[in-house]
């Protein structure tokens, strides 16, 4: 793989004091509409939520365009990244991916027994789809497109990524996992969701963790074919693992609209804030279509984790075709004000 995390050996524990931007969390949520439903949710907690769930799935599904047979819910995308793995490479296979790229379903596959085919980016990070297309083989059981990527926060074309779908995914199941596209300001992008009504068979992963605040609350979902996921939760049930508060928060999140668009404005700002400052300490950063920033340091990244830890700092480290990267999370932006502070000390 060209992508390899850089971790110390023994970590501190997080203290509640620590800054934590390593993690592509949202520092403002959840909402307090979301807050507010939870709080009231927890009187029924007794009771299994299947009718709370079902409103959840049917308001997921009308937003997405779909029908609720199209959605599958899970405890955050990762559940679900996980249980696509486990399930389309039980009897091996290879799943075709971008390097680097998000290694969640991945590593997965790997450990059930599949192999992985890596295709390096192009230069400006994004897929090589038609490397990837080429990579395909008779053993290929999926293909796994993170748009924008994590940990590049690079973009690939929404209409080069539509026709590669609409192609491909006639010879192979292809996932796509959107996190973070809610904050793609600006960039040719769009949802692969549309795919499905084309009878396309596409996984669209998306997830209340990052545009909606709740990393900790734990909601995220699939949209894809009905066929295909009566074939995972043959094996594997769905929305089983969310709490009745979590489903509370989600509802509420999804209408709040004003609390998105607050992220949005202020992770555009805080990323325009440190992109400056990375200029001005000549710092050659991956443009970003994301709430993160990555880009090459000099010096081993050990070294840059544990200073940063010093000055109570957490952020990511990266070794990228053997060279040490940072990658940062917009915190808000007095954290970004320290994060820019220590970088300058530890230069
Ligand atoms: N996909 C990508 C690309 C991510 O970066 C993350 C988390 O950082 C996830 C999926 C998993 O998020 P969650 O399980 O919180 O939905």
């Amino acid at each position: 793989p060209l992508l390899r995390e850089t971790f110390l050996e023994n970590p501190p524990k997080t203290p509640p004091t620590m800054i934590r931007i390593n993690a592509n969390e949202n520092p403002y949520g959840p909402p307090m509409s979301a807050r507010k439903a939870v709080a009231e949710s927890v009187a029924t907690g007794s009771r299994y939520s299947w009718k709370e769930l079902e409103n959840l799935v049917g308001k997921i599904a009308k937003k997405e365009g779909v029908t609720p047979d199209h959605i599958m819910m899970g405890p955050g995308s990762s559940d679900l990244l996980e249980k696509v793995a486990l399930v389309l490479f039980a009897k091996g296979g290879n799943v075709v991916s971008a390097d680097p790229t998000y290694m969640s379903l991945v590593k997965v596959a790997e450990a059930t027994g599949a192999s992985w085919k890596a295709v390096p980016c192009k230069g400006d990070w994004s897929h090589d789809l038609k490397a990837m297309e080429a990579a395909i083989d008779k053993d290929t059981k999926l293909v796994y497109i993170c748009n924008p990527n994590n940990p590049m926060g690079s973009i690939t074309s929404g209409k080069e990524l539509l026709d590669f779908c609409s192609r491909v995914a006639d010879r192979v199941p292809i996932f796509v996992d959107e996190a973070y596209l809610e904050l793609a300001v600006g960039a040719d992008t769009q949802s692969m969701v549309s795919l499905l009504s084309q009878k396309k068979n596409v996984i669209i992963a998306r997830t209340f963790s990052k545009i909606m605040g709740m990393a900790g609350l734990r909601v995220g979902y699939i949209a894809a074919l009905p066929s295909t996921l009566d074939n995972i939760q043959k094996i594997t049930r769905g929305g089983m693992g969310i709490t009745q508060t979590s489903i509370a928060a989600a509802v509420a999140s999804m209408d709040d609209n004003e609390f998105q668009d607050t992220t949005r404005k202020l992770n555009h700002e805080v990323k325009t804030y440190l992109c400056k400052n990375l200029d001005r300490m000549g710092y050659k950063y991956v443009t970003s279509y994301t709430n993160f920033v990555i880009f090459p340091i000099n010096m081993p990244g050990k070294e840059m984790l544990q200073k940063m830890m010093a000055k109570g700092i957490m952020v990511r480290g990266y070794e990228i075709q053997g060279k040490p990267w940072c990658r940062v999370s917009m915190g808000t932006m007095d954290e970004i004000k320290q994060f820019v502070s220590a970088l300058e000390a530890i230069s």
